[in-house]
């Protein structure tokens, strides 16, 4: 099975998807973890793709998509993935839709969040983050914050705030490309009638992990 989440920066991507992976054999697939990962142990991966990242820019597609089918193709992914920031442009929808059909596979649900856009960025300075890799949990000061100060609850290592997340000016890009390059996919998806829309607002009090649950039911159903 392959799920996409889909969504602007900070509607809960990682934390849907983090859930939806612990609760099923399925592999949580987050290009932006594996990048910071790379950038922190300063692999060749890691040191190019960290020039395009510092700046808010999207990776070229030549690093990012060989990065992917790697991980596609592993072990780790043989029960089926959920995407988390992959695809993000049309032109990586496509070429994810074409590595799927030679491997005879295909999209099974795309779950679109949306939030209202004065939330996301209230909600982005205020997201903290496991310093620790292999933990990467994520928090948020004021909607789910550590039961210590600091600290991450599952690990104990320090929480850590994204460079890309600590000024306005980044965010607002990021949300800029967001528009500009991965928007457009929600129609594609819709098309193909596999798309699911949540809404994530504390407005409306539907958080990323009630709608985590739901579609970890609807999975269970299929
Ligand atoms: P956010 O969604 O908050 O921007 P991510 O953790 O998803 O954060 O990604 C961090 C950065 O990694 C992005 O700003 C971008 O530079 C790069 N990146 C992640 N996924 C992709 C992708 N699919 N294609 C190109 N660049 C990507
Ligand atoms: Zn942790």
């Amino acid at each position: 099975m392959v799920i996409i989440i889909l969504g602007a920066q900070g509607t809960g991507k990682g934390t849907v998807a983090g859930i939806i992976s612990e609760n099923t054999k399925l592999l949580q697939l987050s290009t932006g973890d594996i990048f910071r990962k790379n950038i922190k142990e300063q692999t060749p991966l890691g040191i190019e793709a960290n020039k395009y990242i510092a700046n808010g820019n999207l990776v070229p597609d030549d690093i990012t998509v060989p990065m992917v089918v790697s991980y596609l193709d592993s072990e780790m992914a043989k029960n089926g993935v959920i995407l988390d920031g992959f695809p993000r442009s049309l032109a990586q929808a496509e070429k994810l839709d074409e590595i799927l059909e030679k491997r005879g596979k295909k999209v099974d649900l795309v779950v679109n969040l949306t939030t209202p856009r004065d939330e996301i960025i209230d909600r982005i300075l205020t997201r903290r983050v496991c310093s620790n890799q292999q933990c990467r949990a994520t928090y948020n000061l004021k909607m789910h914050p550590p039961i210590k100060e600091g600290i991450c609850d599952k690990c104990g290592a320090n929480l850590i705030q994204r460079e890309d997340d600590s000024s306005k000016e980044a965010i607002q890009k990021r949300l800029e490309i967001y528009d500009n390059q991965t928007a457009p996919l929600v129609e594609y998806y819709r098309k193909k009638g596999i798309l699911r829309t949540e809404e994530v607002s504390v407005r409306i009090n539907r958080l990323g992990k009630q709608v985590a649950f739901d579609i970890i039911k609807d999975i269970e159903n299929k």
